[in-house]
């Protein structure tokens, strides 16, 4: 029987968010053990359940799910969370042993104090643990900053390799097919790093449009060369404040790494000669108000960009309900965080009518609070299932107490206790609203809310939202990013 430990913790921190992510945050969130672990991830489509199915097509191996812990994207992670995680990971993977291999479910793009790169910390102290000679393999997600730290004591690293990410089971199936033939002597992976000094816009990153989808055409070109086992595109994440910011190419071959090394050269190349393409912006929040008030077939989806939950924001900007109501458009559909409402109409029961300043009170980058007069209509845990695809293949969500409403001037509003992005049309269902009903309706998000919004979508418009999560990178200031990089540096030369 071959034994594989798995643990591991997700996040993705956005160094420029107020709001970090502590060890009560992750508490609250759930740090799960073995049963718990199967029971919330296994008949999902995340990294985990593809670590899982591993047992359904081997019986000579048993994978054992340790810890886990995932938290909703927000500020970099606090000192003591980060050794809490680490000393629950590295303790259970330790009390637990020996093993035959080890397997490593991380995001890529964690930041904490005072490790810039947690998830290569935490392979470096994995890898000290099990020693040399038991193979690692880690599962990242596409928005990874990938740093040599994060690769080098690794045996197989594989990235999702779809934004939305609907492939994360099959990436993460294939790191532990290929963890085993290691564990079997069957192959020896060899792998190579290429970072080109390059940043991917936001907005550029969807795996389906122009020109992201030219270079995943390629990678798909280079993993059918012989002995080629694994190629990774990864897009990288623009909002975290480290010198591995940026996009990134991995290939895995079989013991050969002259191969690896122009495998990852070679996309590197492709992508750098792409870099002005994959930078370009959203549009202006007025222009996309008008545009979707005026569209002839609804409903219009607006991605408000700057407020990204799923990329560390917090879900309370309310730049497009002010530009709105300036602008006289109604009949919008948009969920907004704000506990302290959710328990003004919990007292107001359904049919209780309110008054209230909703959202905006997280900083003072997402909008000033927006004044309401409204009736509530519908009050729920904020708890859901999604069955359908998902970003990251998760299935149950959790936004906390929620309440839906309807303003004296038109406007319907989801309003949780967590911040929520809109991975799922079931947020607003479960709460008896349908978003096909509206001209408008508003996705926190800008690749996440794709698989729920697309099929209703008579159109889609990104909106260059201000915020924590803003496609316009000239609004961050970066201490740790490399210099040069494009498109911070417009004349940037490479190789
Ligand atoms: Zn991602």
């Amino acid at each position: 029987m071959i034994r594989i430990a798995s643990a591991g913790f997700l996040h993705e921190s956005n160094t420029f968010s107020a709001i970090p992510a502590s060890l009560d945050l992750w508490q609250r969130s759930g740090i799960l053990d073995g049963d718990a672990i199967r029971r919330e991830y296994a008949q999902s489509q995340s990294t985990l359940a593809g670590f899982l199915a591993l047992e359904q097509e081997d019986p000579q191996v048993q994978v054992v799910p340790l810890v886990f812990s995932r938290l909703t994207p927000m500020g970099a992670i606090t000192p003591d969370a980060i050794e809490h995680l680490f000393q629950r990971i590295v303790d259970a993977i330790r009390d637990n042993g020996p093993w035959d291999g080890v397997l490593l479910p991380q995001h890529g793009a964690a930041v904490s104090e005072p490790y810039l790169d947690p998830d290569g910390e935490l392979l470096r102290r994995v890898r000290e643990l099990v020693g040399p000679d038991v193979p690692i393999g880690m599962a990242l997600d596409m928005h990874a900053n990938v740093s040599p730290a994060m690769v080098e004591p690794a045996d197989i690293v594989t990235v999702y390799q779809t934004n939305p990410h609907i492939d994360a089971r099959a990436q993460a199936l294939l790191c532990a097919r290929l963890l085993v033939q290691t564990i079997r002597g069957t192959i020896r992976p060899r792998m190579a790093l290429a970072t080109p000094p390059l940043v991917v816009n936001i907005l550029c990153q969807g795996t389906n449009d122009q020109p992201m989808s030219e270079l995943l055409a390629a990678a798909d070109i280079q993993r059918r060369r012989p002995g080629v086992l694994s190629v990774s595109v990864v897009e990288g994440y623009p909002y975290a404040d480290v010198p591995e910011m940026g996009m990134s190419f991995i290939a895995v071959t079989d013991n050969d790494q002259a191969l690896a090394d122009d495998v990852a050269q070679q996309l590197a190349r492709a992508a750098w000669d792409l870099r002005e393409p994959l930078n370009h912006g959203g549009t202006a929040v007025d222009d996309a108000l008008r545009q979707a008030h005026a569209a002839s077939a609804a409903p219009v989806v607006l991605f408000d960009v700057g407020d990204n939950v799923g990329g560390g924001s917090p879900g309370d900007s309310t730049h497009i309900l002010h530009a709105a109501r300036a602008l006289g458009i109604a009949n919008l559909l948009q969920a907004v965080c704000d506990p302290q409402v959710v328990q003004q109409c919990q007292a107001a029961g359904v049919g209780g009518r309110i008054s209230a300043a909703v959202g905006g009170k997280s900083d003072h980058l997402h909008g000033a609070p927006f004044p309401i007069e409204a009736t509530v209509t519908a009050l729920g845990d904020g708890r859901y299932e999604e069955t359908g695809p998902t970003h990251g293949g998760f299935r149950f969500f959790n936004d906390g107490p929620s309440c839906a409403l309807k303003t004296d001037d038109g406007y319907t509003l989801l309003l949780t206790s967590r911040g929520a992005g809109s991975a799922s049309l079931q947020q607003f269902r479960s709460l008896g609203i349908e978003p096909t009903d509206y001209q408008i309706v508003v996705a926190k998000g800008v690749h996440s809310p794709r698989p729920a919004m697309e099929p209703i979508a008579k159109a889609l418009i990104w909106v260059a939202t201000p915020g924590v999560t803003s496609a316009d990178l000239s609004t961050f200031t970066y201490q740790h990013r490399r210099v040069p990089l494009y498109p911070f540096e417009p004349d940037t030369r490479w190789p």
